[in-house]
């Protein structure tokens, strides 16, 4: 299984599948063609149906710069090696120099067709299931951080360091910023709003709850924005993991050393869905982003507040549960509506799901892995339409409305 550092990459939003991949192929190709005076690019599948509300058109021309750069849209193509598939040809005065077929299989990650990416991480831990990593901790008695720092090399801390850094400042710019969201949804940033409120002592509802959404919000409308924004473990999900952490940092003084220990817990449980199963919208639903994201936050919070393996499992467990079948269906193809909303919702499960398992981790009958199984083969049996193609659910249905 490879470094949790796969599952936080530190880049631009809104969609790590339709921004930081395609970000890297570009990379990928201009530094290996570099003779090359124009790029041919062609879209297949949902980059190509979502890829304008993604802002993927508009990374590619940023990447390629004054190199000249076509870009194409097939939408017809289904039998396709990845939902995110991506085609481009470098040219030089007209002659074809090369063509290589990307693969964004989520999370910013990158795979081309029939080669390996030379900057792939290699594999760092031996197991790769929840069920092989409680084992051997048990055997050597030793905790998920031990086992964490001990597969990773001495690299992984300063990178944490840096992730945390930038999930705080994204939070805390989005908290000062108000406005509208680009794209032409209208949709208002609310992040202030709800801090406010969250300040203020309320009858109704816990007001913690508007703390914890007022964070989840402001990562996600800085990600909205297409700005700078931590993946956890993708663009799309990006304020859950961030909103608990910094709720806990605020709420419960936490210091940098244990948030980090917390973020790669979280990591190592988004590694092993990645690994296990997918943490794309495209190609499992929303269950696989804001879900994993979800069990990802509730895992933390339980190591933050002293729980044991079995509590940390079970909360990571009833958390990915509880957002299983949870379809991926963006408006206007924007990371805007419902992901802002469904971040902030996952969040306050997250904490839902830790304090549940305090009490019941005891007799769970479903594992971790189970889980993970289950979610994978939910999102294979979901139809396309509800796979961040924008065809189905709330994109459909709100268009429909409008016409
Ligand atoms: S609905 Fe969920 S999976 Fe789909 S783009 Fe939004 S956050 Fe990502």
């Amino acid at each position: 299984m490879q470094s949790i550092r796969e599952i936080y990459k530190i880049g631009r939003g809104p969609s790590s599948s339709h921004t930081i991949g395609p970000e890297r192929a570009c990379l990928y190709m201009l530094s290996n063609y570099k003779a090359a005076t124009a790029f041919d690019v062609t879209l297949f599948g949902s980059l190509a149906k979502t890829g304008e509300g993604h802002r993927t058109d508009y990374v590619i021309r940023q990447t390629f710069g004054k190199i000249p750069c076509q870009i194409r849209k097939d939408t017809e193509k289904t039998d396709l090696p990845h939902p995110n598939t991506m085609a481009i040809t470098a040219l030089k005065n007209g002659e074809e120099l090369g063509q290589k077929t990307f693969l964004s299989v989520g999370g910013g990650d990158l795979q081309i067709l029939g080669e390996t990416l030379p900057d792939g991480t290699a594999d760092c831990y031996p197991e790769s299931s929840f069920t092989a990593i409680r084992a051997l901790c048990a055997k050597e008695d030793i905790t998920l951080k031990d086992y964490i720092f001990r597969c990773e090399d001495a690299s992984l801390r300063p990178y944490l360091n840096e992730a945390w850094e930038q999930m705080k400042a994204t939070i805390r710019k989005g908290l000062h910023t108000q406005g509208v969201l680009p794209g032409g949804l209208n949709v208002k940033r609310r992040a202030m709003e709800l801090r406010l409120t969250g300040r203020r002592e309320h009858n109704l509802i816990k007001k913690e709850n508007f703390l914890i959404s007022a964070y989840a919000y402001a990562a996600c409308e800085e990600n909205a924005a297409g700005e700078r924004m931590v993946t956890a473990p993708t663009c799309g999900a990006s304020g859950v993991v961030p909103a608990v952490l910094y709720y806990e940092k605020e709420m419960f003084g936490y210091d940098r050393d244990e948030l980090v220990d917390a973020l790669a817990v979280a990591g190592l449980i988004g590694q092993i869905i990645k690994t296990n199963a997918s943490v794309s919208g495209a190609e499992a639903g929303c269950q696989a982003e804001v879900g994993s994201a979800c069990a990802m936050a509730a895992g933390a919070l339980a190591y933050l507040h002293g729980k044991g393996l079995a509590e940390i499992e079970a909360a990571a467990e009833m958390a990915m549960e509880h957002c299983l079948g949870m379809t991926c269906d963006p408006v206007g193809g924007l990371v805007q509506i419902p992901c802002i909303e469904r971040n902030a919702v996952a969040a306050m499960k997250a904490y839902n799901a830790a304090a549940l398992a305090e009490i019941v981790y005891d007799d769970r009958k479903i594992s971790f892995d189970l889980v993970v199984q289950t979610m994978y083969a939910t999102g294979k049996d979901l139809s396309a339409g509800y796979r961040e193609t924008a065809d189905g659910g709330l994109a459909k249905l709100y268009t429909d409305k409008k016409q």
